[in-house]
């Protein structure tokens, strides 16, 4: 099977195998790794080598702290305005999509001040802002945006440039895909369930200088500064998510690393946008510059055919291509461990459907 999941995705068939080797006989231990003591000597020794790897791939500076959170990338929607903010505090945050729209909402119901940097909606979330046009306020406590909006399959090609004040990016559909510059960011948080393994744990990296002003009432769950001191294990962390984490980490760094998996992920972007645009049955919507190169949205005309497509899809083991239930059409994520055969599979069979159907 081919799997094009925007999420659970698909994660790297050597990592599954090697989980599976394992399941019941971890360590040597003779019991699965999900049947241990989190704070035992040999589950804090993968903690840490899980970490280790992912400030290797992504060389994170010692002055960032790395956490493995829960709630997903929702919990973080909160958990950035209630440790960056103080009373009276003012944020500005992008809105180019439905991820970013939700962490503006959140933020709203939190009672933080949102100011709109800017607003693609009017474009319907088929472009980012100009690089030139943005103006933040020097005063706010952070900026947050969305480098890549998994649904719409909108990408910022460029990082903003935000002065003085914290950028805040949820990298949720992006991390790990291309070598990043982490000291340009105040906070990164990204969900495991799209390129880094099974949902149920969120990744924050943050800068030092941003732990210890958060607000009073910040459940300690959700409090950096707390997980920070306690090497994330305030409570129960998901033990077997951070160890299936780890094994993607090793097979990152086995495959080459991350300058490896952005000439891949280039590469099959490149295959599937061209099959698009030379195509008179298939189209995408996004402008050229800023199209997601792990998520590829895409609308047949007519729209009729899309059930078929999706079905004929299925049938030649191509599976999960239907657009979110919020926008519709078609969609196929080409993370990581979505091999260039899956793509190359993809567009032949999108060339043999409109040769039947166009
Ligand atoms: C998937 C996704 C989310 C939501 O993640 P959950 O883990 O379901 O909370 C948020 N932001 C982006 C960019 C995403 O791709």
């Amino acid at each position: 099977m081919f799997n094009f999941s925007a999420g659970p995705a698909a994660l790297p068939l050597p990592v599954l195998e090697r989980a599976r080797a394992e399941l019941t006989d971890w360590n040597g231990s003779g019991l699965s790794v999900m049947e241990v003591s989190h704070r035992g000597k040999a589950f804090t020794a993968l903690a840490e080598a899980a970490e280790a790897r992912l400030r290797a791939l992504l060389s994170i500076p010692s002055h960032y702290r790395v956490l493995f959170m829960q709630g997903g990338a929702t919990a973080q929607f909160a958990a950035v305005p209630l440790n960056l903010t103080a009373p009276g505090a003012k944020t500005e945050y992008l809105n180019t999509g439905v991820w970013s729209a939700k962490a503006i909402e959140e933020a709203g119901r939190l009672g933080v001040a949102v100011r709109l940097a800017a607003d693609e909606a009017a474009s319907r979330y088929t472009r980012v802002p100009d690089r030139q046009s943005l103006r933040f306020d020097a005063d706010a406590a952070y900026v947050h945006y969305t480098p890549n909006e998994t649904i719409g399959g909108v990408e910022f090609p460029y990082v903003p440039d935000t002065g003085s004040v914290p950028l805040v990016a949820d990298m949720s559909s992006t991390i790990l895909s291309r070598p990043i510059e982490v000291g340009r960011f105040g906070l990164i948080y990204a969900g495991a369930q799209k390129n880094i393994g099974p949902a149920g744990l969120c990744l924050v990296i943050v800068h030092e200088a941003l732990l210890g002003g958060a607000r009073a009432d910040v459940p300690s769950v959700l409090d950096y500064t707390r997980l920070a001191a306690h090497g994330s294990m305030l409570n129960t962390p998901p033990t077997f998510a951070w160890y299936v984490a780890g094994l993607v980490f090793e097979w990152i760094e086995a495959e080459g690393g991350l300058a490896v998996m952005a000439a891949r992920n280039r590469a099959k972007a490149d295959l599937l946008y061209g099959a698009i645009d030379a195509s008179g049955l298939y189209r995408n919507p996004v402008e050229r510059t800023c199209r997601s190169w792990m998520n590829v949205p895409f609308m047949l005309a007519p729209a009729e055919l899309e059930a078929t497509f999706l079905r004929e899809a299925a049938a030649e083991g191509l599976t999960h291509l239907e657009g979110h239930r919020s926008v519709g059409g078609l969609r196929a994520s080409l993370y990581n461990a979505v091999p260039l055969e899956a793509v190359e599979a993809l567009v032949g069979f999108m060339r043999e459907f409109e040769r039947r159907h166009g």
